[in-house]
């Protein structure tokens, strides 16, 4: 059987964003579950809309991940690549004047403005696709001398009459189009560079990419891609076709919306655990057949068989990505996240205590960060003491500071003053912690010292 390769092929128009990131993580697992290859490369030929950054961004954020590419531009096979488009131009022109010898490509020197107008039209009768009208197929060779002098055009294929092309999506089925509905589309831009549609077949068939797993956008595009296949005689790859993700409400994700936190830079900068991450993000649009929840990296690949590639939309629920990463942190070994802090001038009881007790409840680790700069706050304030206060207080200095007895004390001042949930703990905590929140009592207390709560209590 031919080796399965799949690859993710952003174009570094802007930040990882979470949808880019489930492509390349759905076509990474596709390939680690079936032993193949996965591979990035940059589709970089729209020169206008590049983003400074923008490759760096995929590729570091993806790493970040925890989704690793066998080939990229930075570990590229000489086999296969180059892995960046606008170094190709050489290989794609080549086809281009093939694909022009073999009467399959056309040049078409129409302006901006002529296009324009015949898409108007178009529209007026309702065709929203726009279906080019071969002008310059049927043109004199006297007009075309006189364009030809501004040198300013930009190469059509020509479109095989009434033919359909269909493929069977790994995700939607069998999908069939008729070129009736589809017009002679560029593959080379006035500017020189290849169009996406046209750089993307030669790219999927030079890597040797045997499965092409990418979003439904692209749907449309397929038609046109399969043509340049069915010309140039090459062989197709599988596609497939992921739904898209909405918000809660169900509405598409706008990059936009700034109320969502939409790239994956946001979450590493609030550090978030990157493998609760890889795990919700494999569940936004895929099902365990267990329904299986927290899965390991190895878990995912192992059962990832792309008949579970779901066929309805997927939301996008932050409260879930949180919990994730929240189970992942509490489930960590305190070892490894000691090695994300920085926890100066403790011992190490101390900051295995510290760990167990902030990674109960944890989110991020900047969190548990956060949370240590309450311990280097030695201030003293006054505060105003009820009976909860008084009676936790006198018991505390009844005994010796530990854990233990902080634990007794909470519970004896419940019983002497009759209050419980919030009236006993919310004023425990504010006297002795000066937080109004924080995780299990009794430890937040003990990790103070005797010194400084003896000192607050007085
Ligand atoms: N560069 C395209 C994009 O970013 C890739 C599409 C594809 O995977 O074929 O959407």
């Amino acid at each position: 059987m031919k080796r399965i390769r799949t690859r993710y092929a952003p174009s570094p128009t802007g930040k990882l964003h979470i949808g880019g990131a489930r492509t390349a993580l759905f076509s990474y697992l596709y390939a680690k579950h079936n032993n193949g290859d996965f591979i990035v490369r940059i589709e970089d030929t729209d020169i206008n809309r590049n983003f400074k950054g923008g490759e760096k961004s995929q590729i570091n954020n993806l790493k970040w991940l925890g989704i690793i590419p066998d080939e990229s531009p930075e570990k590229p096979n000489p086999k296969y690549g180059p892995y960046r488009q606008s170094e190709k131009l050489k290989r794609y022109n080549e086809i281009i004047n093939f694909m022009i010898k073999k009467g399959f490509a056309y040049k078409a020197y129409d302006l901006p403005e002529e296009l324009e107008k015949q898409k108007k039209e178009q529209q007026k009768k309702g065709i929203y696709s726009f279906r080019y009208n071969k002008k310059w197929l049927k043109i004199s060779d006297k007009e075309k001398n006189k364009r030809k002098q501004n040198n300013q055009y930009s190469i059509r294929i020509l479109l095989p009459k009434n033919k359909n092309y269909s493929w069977n999506d790994m995700i939607r089925g069998k999908i069939t189009v008729n070129t009736n509905d589809i017009g002679d589309f560029v593959i080379k831009k006035q500017n020189g560079y290849p169009t996406y549609n046209f750089a993307v077949v030669v790219d999927d068939y030079d890597m040797q990419i045997s499965h092409v797993i990418r979003g439904e956008e692209h749907i449309t595009n397929t038609p046109k891609q399969l043509v340049l296949y069915d010309l140039l005689n090459w062989k197709t790859p599988k596609f497939g076709h992921t739904t898209i993700i909405t918000n809660i409400e169900g509405k598409k994700l706008s990059k936009r919306d700034i109320s969502l936190k939409q790239f994956i830079e946001d979450y590493k900068k609030e550090e978030y655990n990157p493998h609760a991450i890889f795990n919700f993000l494999t569940l936004l649009g895929w099902t365990h057949p267990k329904a299986k929840e927290i899965m390991s990296h190895k878990e995912i690949i192992e059962s990832f068989c792309s008949d579970r590639l779901s066929k309805s939309t997927s939301k996008f629920d932050i409260k879930k990505m949180n919990w994730f990463s929240k189970e992942y942190i509490k489930n960590q070994n305190d070892k490894e996240i000691e090695n994300k802090l920085d926890l100066k001038n403790k011992s190490n009881d101390w900051k295995k205590l510290f760990i167990n007790t902030y990674k109960q409840n944890a989110i991020t680790y900047k969190q548990i960060q956060e949370a240590f700069k309450i311990y280097n706050d030695l201030t003293i304030k006054k505060n105003k003491k009820n009976e909860v206060t008084k009676t936790f207080s006198k018991l505390i200095n009844e005994k010796k500071f530990t854990l233990e007895n902080i634990q007794n004390a909470i519970n004896k001042t419940k019983e002497i003053t009759g209050k419980s949930g919030k009236d006993l703990f919310m004023p425990i905590r504010m006297i002795t912690t000066y937080q109004k929140h924080g995780p299990e009592l009794a430890k937040a207390i003990y990790l103070f010292g005797e010194e400084l709560i003896l000192k607050r209590l007085k």
